[in-house]
């Protein structure tokens, strides 16, 4: 019996195993084929989150987020696709389609309705440890001539953790060129204060998992409160993310946090379902 039951688990993890593993691979099959016809099927687009400026109610900026729309499956959520995307390699393509329909986006805005409001952009480790991707994001710019300061990339502690003294030279060059960098999901992971003095970057959006669990815990708000000091004490920004109630809004004003981003304010739409319809913040 014994033996039996045993070997009905193996059984069974390895079907689950299976499973996974042809399921992963189904993806990927399907989205090398969308990158590929990115042009003609049009299976991505780009939606975009309001930046809040906690003192004037205003959009101060938007975040592109990436939307998989599959004929068949349906919408296919980025956490689903773009750590594949990240493994095999199609995140460069794609990590490039991302960043010029964002900046064209910009372009446009600033035609259209005669301002332009900053575009953040996801970056991935494997796109920004390309050799060319400086070079890449500079011909972006110039193609689309935009001003630079529109544009912000933001990164996550892992890019750095990797290769530290090699990322601060490229965001360094990076900068250069006038562009923002945000650190994306600050204390999701590791939250080394260290990274914050080392990185030369602009803004630090902390992880949304800090908001969502301020009223479980008086301890939560006192770290919020010492991050959010420390990250201005060091003359950066910080916005926070994840903002769904009034109550972490009303905290988070109490705590001169400036910028915030959140179900709150808005889901992430497509550009036309935002633009004019937010009321927004020229600098
Ligand atoms: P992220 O960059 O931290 O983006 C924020 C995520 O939080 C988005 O999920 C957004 O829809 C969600 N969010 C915003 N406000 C709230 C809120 O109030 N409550 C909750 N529960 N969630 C909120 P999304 O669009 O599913 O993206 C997930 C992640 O996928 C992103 O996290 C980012 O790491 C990655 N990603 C998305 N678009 C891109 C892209 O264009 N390029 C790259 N490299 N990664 C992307
Ligand atoms: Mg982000
Ligand atoms: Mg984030
Ligand atoms: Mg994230």
């Amino acid at each position: 019996y014994h033996a039996k039951h045993h070997n009905q688990k193996a059984m069974l993890f390895h079907s689950q195993m299976y499973e996974q593993v042809s399921e992963r691979m189904n993806v990927e099959r399907h989205l090398y084929h969308a990158i590929n016809n990115r042009e003609t099927e049009r299976p991505f687009t780009l939606y975009y989150q309001p930046q809040i400026d906690t003192r004037t109610g205003k959009t101060k900026g938007l975040e592109a987020l990436i939307r998989w729309q599959h004929s068949d499956w349906g919408f296919v959520p980025p956490n689903k696709f773009i750590p594949i995307a990240e493994e095999n390699g199609l995140i460069i393509p794609l990590g490039k389609w991302i960043l010029l329909e964002a900046c064209q986006e910009m372009k446009k805005m600033q035609e259209t309705e005669g301002y332009c409001l900053p575009i953040s952009v996801n970056l991935s480790p494997r796109q920004i440890a390309q050799d060319d991707f400086v070079e890449m994001v500079e011909t972006i710019l110039t193609e689309t001539g935009i001003d630079p300061k529109f544009l912000v990339l933001e990164i996550t502690e892992t890019v750095v953790m990797e290769w530290i003294d090699s990322s601060v030279e490229k965001l360094e060059q990076l900068k250069k060129l006038g562009v923002k960098i945000a650190l994306d999901d600050f204390g999701e992971k590791y939250s080394s204060l260290g990274y914050l003095m080392k990185l030369p970057i602009d803004i630090v959006k902390i992880d949304k998992s800090f908001i969502q669990n301020v009223h479980e815990d008086g301890g939560i708000k006192k770290i919020l409160n010492k991050m959010i000091n420390l990250i201005q004490h060091l003359e950066l920004e910080v916005l926070i993310e994840g903002v769904e109630t009034n109550e972490q809004l009303a905290f988070l004003q109490k705590q001169k946090c400036h910028f915030v981003q959140g179900f709150l304010f808005s889901r992430p739409l497509p550009i036309h379902k935002l633009i004019g319809c937010t009321p927004v913040q020229n600098t």
